[in-house]
């Protein structure tokens, strides 16, 4: 048996997602003419309240379309130094949209309200303006923790009174909020823009979605196509998103609870230690010197387990829809063995 805990973006299309991909009526979404793509855009605004949203390739495009949106040159974002548009997206914020970044650091990549407020840039000829902050729920390199709608607010306020735009890397929103039971529509309130990812524990081969007001999708739009990824018959993903928006959501309790399974039994493996909270479908944790995460990462493999390496002690898990309860059982028990 293959067990790939490498990420949740792993995931192939089930029979059925390929069903409705095959039959899905296309169009050239370039002229807004995918019937498939719009569909699955206004489902996606309706369900977030939102006005408008837009379909992309990628979350890493997705973020660096809003960043591009809501800022100027010589602006600056905030955003946790953990977070993926600072850690995992090249630097392109300053590539794409020549802006710098005030990090801000916190426990499992959170942030609040007072740091954002604390951190705001005066207007002096030498500051970077700060225009825009950028929090991520779930948080994937802080452990996969998750953000209430309560611990939002504050920051959404703050970003109102303090005129910065307020961007929601969203890549496992959906993992937060069948956590949480917050709506999506609260967010839609939280948020000037959201990005989504249906390609991670949704299931979906390819695709995020981008939300926001008319206004900033249009723009969005015309920053895509710069991008490269404006996309002709791309309805037949858009299939797939559909199908996971529609299916795919309320099993990742599912996920999160083989989630804690496993953490359970690191809990009482002799070389493992310092295992964040497990609050979604993600496991980070550290082996004990002198074993390395390279050590560890190679007995896994020997016994047909692939996951992934975090720095010199840190290992990931990622469970997903393709990582089954016989899946859950075998990784148990060969966890068991090492004890
Ligand atoms: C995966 C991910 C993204 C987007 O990644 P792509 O691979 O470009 O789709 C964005 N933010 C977070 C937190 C992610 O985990």
């Amino acid at each position: 048996m293959e067990i790939n805990l490498v990420s949740d973006t792993v995931t192939k299309p089930t029979p059925e997602m390929l069903e409705v991909m095959f039959k899905a009526e296309v169009g050239d979404d370039v002229f807004q003419g995918d019937p498939t793509i719009n569909k699955l855009e206004e489902m996606a605004a309706n369900m977030f309240g939102m006005e408008a949203a837009l379909f992309c390739p990628s979350g890493t495009m997705t973020n660096q379309i809003a960043i591009n949106c809501h800022t100027q040159p010589l602006d600056e974002i905030i955003c946790h130094k953990l977070s993926h548009v600072y850690s995992s997206e090249g630097g392109s914020f300053a590539f794409h949209s020549g802006v710098s970044v005030t990090l801000l650091d916190g426990p499992q990549g959170k942030i609040t309200a007072d740091q954002v407020v604390e951190s705001i840039k005066p207007e002096y000829d030498w500051t970077a303006r700060s225009t825009l902050v950028v929090v991520e729920n779930t948080c994937n390199i802080g452990g996969g923790a998750v953000y209430t709608k309560e611990e939002l607010q504050p920051i959404a306020d703050a970003c109102k009174k303090n005129n910065l735009k307020f961007h929601l890397d969203g890549a496992r929103l959906f993992n937060a909020l069948v956590e949480t039971r917050d709506k999506p529509k609260d967010y839609g309130e939280l948020f000037d823009s959201i990005s989504i990812c249906l390609s991670k524990g949704l299931g979906a081969p390819v695709g995020s979605l981008l939300l926001g007001n008319q206004a900033f999708i249009k723009k969005a739009r015309r920053i895509r196509k710069i991008m490269g990824g404006g996309m002709r018959q791309a309805g037949y993903l858009a299939a797939a998103g559909i199908y996971a928006l529609e299916n795919n959501v309320d099993r990742l309790k599912l996920d999160h609870h083989r989630a804690r399974v496993i953490a359970q039994v690191l809990e009482d493996l002799p070389f493992v230690e310092n295992i964040r909270p497990v609050e979604s479908n993600i496991m980070f944790f550290d082996v004990k010197k002198p074993m390395t995460a390279f050590d560890f990462l190679d007995k896994l493999k020997e016994n047909g387990i692939a996951a992934a390496n975090f720095g010199p002690q840190t290992i990931r898990f990622v469970t997903h829809l393709d990582f089954t309860e016989e899946m859950l059982d075998e990784t148990v028990r060969i966890l068991k063995g090492f004890n």
